[in-house]
């Protein structure tokens, strides 16, 4: 729990460079383009020189996040800096999983369509292509009924996040019954490249579900899966490259 009285901010971890700060900026804007998020999402970095802050836009919608909209956050999710802007309601999903996953330093949560279909029915969402090879290591499912009961389904508070963070373990991605899903990675570039191909993925299995008829599916097993989540880190990173790219001509930053 925070040491906090009430009123005060938390301190800053530090400055961050630029190009980080409009890199997060464009990140939202990336999985605006990539139907990734809509009006709802968000995105978010661990501070890069204080493991215990984290970084992500006030709340107003991904295509129009700007470097100006970034703030600063502790683990608790109590802003450093939030000069009245506010605060995303969900953003307990991040400061909680930054505290279980000394590993984790990017989160992206969405809502994208083609996973919702996984959390409500008991198929879990395999790795149908290479891209999607951090899918090979498995989905959980966070239902938030179980601890909590009837909800408004949002993350809004600690002990959710906590939950959440607790389901989803080991794993880089999870799905959120009847809501959504959060991509996690060890850069923002891995993030945002596994929330992009868990949707990608999702539409394939549903055109291969349909398919199918009564075959297996020969998705990636665990070890194709780690193979291929090791090339994705590094020459998957052809596709950030792309994505950021076509933002910066967007917005010109
Ligand atoms: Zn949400």
């Amino acid at each position: 729990m925070s040491n906090l009285n009430p009123g005060d901010s938390p301190k800053s971890g530090g400055p961050v460079s630029a190009e980080q700060i409009a890199d997060l900026a464009a990140a939202s804007r990336v999985l605006v383009a990539q139907g990734v998020v809509d009006a709802f999402g968000h995105v978010s970095i661990r501070h890069p020189h204080a493991p215990e802050r984290y970084l992500m836009a006030c709340s107003i919608a991904p295509a129009l996040v700007t470097p100006e909209d970034i703030i600063e956050y502790d683990l608790d999710s109590n802003p450093c800096n939030a000069n009245g802007r506010s605060s995303f309601l969900e953003r307990f999903i991040h400061g909680e999983i930054y505290k279980a996953r000394a590993d984790i330093h990017s989160i992206v949560h969405s809502h994208s369509p083609s996973v919702i279909p996984f959390g409500l029915v008991g198929v879990p969402m395999q790795a149908m292509f290479h891209n999607a090879a951090f899918i090979a290591e498995g989905v959980p499912v966070f239902d938030i009924r179980k601890k909590f009961g009837a909800t408004d389904m949002l993350v809004s508070n600690a002990p959710k996040g906590v939950a959440l963070a607790a389901v989803m373990g080991r794993k880089n991605v999870a799905l959120m019954r009847a809501h959504g899903s959060v991509a996690c990675g060890p850069t923002l570039q891995t993030a945002v490249f596994r929330a992009v191909y868990t949707e990608v993925n999702a539409r394939i299995q549903h055109w291969t579900a349909a398919l199918k008829g009564g075959a297996p599916i020969a998705a990636l097993d665990l070890e194709e899966g780690r193979l291929s989540d090791a090339v994705n880190q590094t020459a998957g990173m052809r596709a950030w490259d792309l994505w950021r790219r076509q933002v910066r001509s967007e917005v010109k930053w």
